[in-house]
């Protein structure tokens, strides 16, 4: 098993040293745990820059490789917050700047606010859903220097009301099958049961079940975990929720080349 999607004390919003998730990792007895701290360029919050310290970032990730060589193997990792305009140049930068294993793109930002803002101002509610995935196509339109599109859904852990997804479902089609063309994945993000949302993962079993009839079939599955005690956090549950949705095998990296074991 392997965990896809953790971050380290180089995270802005983590306190967990690199070898502490490492050790735990080994100790759940994952074969593979992908270090992938936060990168957000040109992030719109005062408080929260998601800035990262790349050359001991690289540094400390290759060290701990080594280090943990004969008990687990490290996926070196990043996790960059994708904008539109400019801001994609540095996305693209960023990813090239070392040679990760794997490169996780995500949407931490929408409307001009950190997401965790919640700031939707001038928007109704009809709106929001709409508007976040059409950006979110318009980013993925032009920008592929990325391996897994991170906590598809995550728009949905900010809203304080049921989302609908009816009329998005041709949108979302769409952003899948970019996907699809381009050989990316989609994770299995369990986070969703830290943040009370229980079986309402990211992806959504809706969203799983749309990109496998499209055609899609590169999986992971990670916790997202910021503390060594959230790795691997109801990965039963996420093995039941892909293989009920019919996925059989994983995604995983070295040197941004995708191979799949099963699971
Ligand atoms: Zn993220
Ligand atoms: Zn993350």
């Amino acid at each position: 098993m392997n965990d896809y999607h953790t971050h380290t004390s180089f995270s802005e919003d983590s306190e967990a040293p690199m070898e502490q998730m490492l050790e735990k990792a080994y100790q759940l007895g994952l074969e593979q745990l992908a270090v992938t701290d936060h990168y957000d360029p040109d992030f719109p919050d005062d408080e929260w820059t998601f800035d990262l310290d790349f050359d001991n970032y690289w540094q400390a990730l290759c060290e701990n490789e080594d280090r943990f060589k004969d008990k687990i193997e490290l996926i070196k990792g990043i996790e960059i917050g994708i904008l539109p305009g400019d801001t994609l140049v540095k996305c693209r930068d960023t990813a090239e700047m070392f040679p990760y294993d794997v490169v996780i793109g995500s949407f931490h930002a929408f409307n001009g606010y950190d997401l965790d803002r919640r700031n939707f101002a001038g928007m109704e509610k009809e709106e929001i859903i709409p508007r976040f995935y059409g950006i979110m196509y318009d980013c993925l339109s032009s920008y592929d220097d990325f391996d897994i599109l991170g906590h598809f859904n995550i728009i949905d852990r900010y809203l304080d009301f049921k989302p609908d997804y009816s009329g998005v479902r041709d949108l979302i089609a769409e952003i899948l099958k970019i996907l699809i063309n381009e050989d990316k994945s989609i994770e299995l993000n369990t986070s969703s049961f830290r943040y009370g949302m229980g079986e309402r993962t990211h992806a959504s079993k809706e969203i799983l079940l749309l990109y496998r009839d499209l055609g899609g079939r590169n999986v992971t599955i990670s916790s997202d975990a910021h503390k060594p005690e959230q790795i691997a956090l109801e990965f039963g549950k996420a093995r039941d929720i892909l293989r009920s949705a019919g996925f059989e095998r994983l995604s995983v990296y070295k040197g941004r080349q995708r191979s799949e074991i099963s699971f």
